[in-house]
């Protein structure tokens, strides 16, 4: 059930039905900082205790204590900078392990059922990968036992069990995944994560701080706000919801708003043309200038990039005017030296007039499912930023999105003019 690397999933279901169920079955995560300190563990508890008063059934998934995770790996890799990833994942594990134990204490020390629970012992099965396992299978029916009895599970995030029986861990930010699967496994309702942020915004508020909640996105708006930028929860999580069909919710567990509600693209009602708007200062730009224009140069060009792991992001090439052309593209820009030093001697070779670089580039993006059936969209995004006299130095499309390349300089500037623009501002009360 619910293998991550596997086609299909499970049928669709209706709407959540938290709203008219008498009692559902949730499945809630609460991410490190929620977990970060006695009081905070205390206050997860409270939380937990208030929804099985409501009559419903829940199932909790914790990561590490903040900043826990990367205290292990620091004294793993005190004693050599690349530790054995077996050995590595057993020291890792062990943050989830505190934290399951004490929120399940808390639990009964407010009256509840308990008990805790690491990967292994649900048991959550998953390749060998270490470090980045998949998850492969989960055996959900002890923890379907133990809701009939009235027990809260407390499940720990971000490992489970590999098919000879080690630990293993899902990779950083994994505790999300784990909290989905479980919900798909156990066909819950909903699954929420409890975070710092009270849920996904149209924009950064720190950039924008008119920047309003949204009440619902579409897992495939969400996948490419997260993408480009927007982290709110780990991608591959959003994947899954998506595959499985599984209502996630993202609400901060330090008040008690509705959050944002993840689901699929007809259960969010209004369908805007333009949902949000993100941003990405990683980026940094090669441009080849003036090659022969035939058959195989972005192949050539790109090949090498390729083979040493770098990804290429956006890709223009213009059409040529006398037998040249320029060839334009972006990587990350912790891959920028090495992506110059592969691509220089390529475009000698292939007798290209130089090779162009700049760091100091951004990519803005406008994402919303409702552009699908809009046209325009691309116009009045380039109309608003010519407005503001911002130039676009390469441009990217998918269905649901428009990507533009900007001088670095300009970002604030762009995600203000377009949020505007698109009319995304908190509406005035
Ligand atoms: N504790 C793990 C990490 O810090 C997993 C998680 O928090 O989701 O990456
Ligand atoms: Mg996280």
């Amino acid at each position: 059930m619910c293998a991550e690397g596997l086609g299909g999933g499970l049928p669709l279901r209706g709407e959540s039905a938290l709203h008219e169920a008498h009692m559902a079955l949730i499945v809630q995560k609460f991410g490190g900082t929620s977990v970060g300190s006695i009081e905070r563990i205390q206050s997860v508890a409270a939380r937990v205790a208030r929804w099985q008063a409501q009559g419903h059934q829940l199932v909790v998934v914790v990561s590490a204590m903040a900043g826990e995770t990367n205290r292990l790996i620091g004294l793993a890799e005190a004693l050599g900078s690349h530790p054995d990833r077996r050995e590595l994942d057993v020291v890792m594990a062990t943050g989830e392990q505190v934290t399951i134990g004490l929120v399940a204490i808390a639990l009964q020390t407010q009256g509840l059922k308990a008990r805790s629970y690491m990967g292994g012992q649900v048991a959550i099965r998953t390749d060998a990968r270490h470090g980045k396992a998949r998850i492969d299978q989960i055996d959900a029916e002890g923890l379907l036992a133990d809701l009939e009895q009235g027990i809260i599970p407390v499940v720990a995030g971000f490992q489970g069990v590999s098919p000879s029986g080690d630990i293993t861990t899902l990779g950083r930010g994994g505790s999300d995944t784990t909290a989905v699967a479980l919900a798909a496994a156990l066909k819950a309702d909903e699954c929420q994560i409890y975070t710092d942020v009270d849920g996904v915004y149209t924009t950064d508020p720190r950039i924008v701080p008119e920047a309003r909640r949204l009440d619902r996105i579409s897992f495939e708006e969400m996948l490419e706000l997260a993408s480009v930028g927007a982290k709110v929860l780990q991608t591959r999580s959003v994947e899954f919801a998506g595959k499985y069909n599984v209502p996630l919710r993202v609400l901060s567990s330090f008040d008690d708003g509705p959050g944002t509600l993840i689901t699929y693209e007809d259960a969010v009602m209004e369908a805007p043309k333009v949902s949000g708007i993100a941003y990405n200062r990683d980026e940094a730009k090669l441009t080849v200038l003036r090659i022969p224009d035939r058959p195989g140069v972005g192949a050539e060009i790109l090949a090498p990039l390729g083979n040493a792991g770098i990804e290429v992001d956006m890709i223009v090439q213009n059409a040529s005017r006398d037998g040249y052309t320029d060839f334009t593209f972006t990587v990350h820009r912790n891959d920028f030296p090495a992506a110059k030093t592969l691509v220089e001697p390529i475009a000698a070779k292939l007798g290209a007039e130089g090779v162009l670089c700049d760091n100091k580039v951004v990519k803005v993006s406008i994402v919303g499912v409702g552009m699908r059936s809009h046209a325009g969209v691309a116009s009045k995004m380039f109309q608003i930023l010519g407005a503001e006299g911002i130039n676009m130095q390469a441009i990217s499309t998918s269905e649901i999105k428009v990507s533009v390349l900007l001088e670095e300089k300009y970002l604030e500037l762009a995600v203000r003019a377009l949020h505007a623009a698109f009319g995304l501002e908190q509406a005035a009360d």
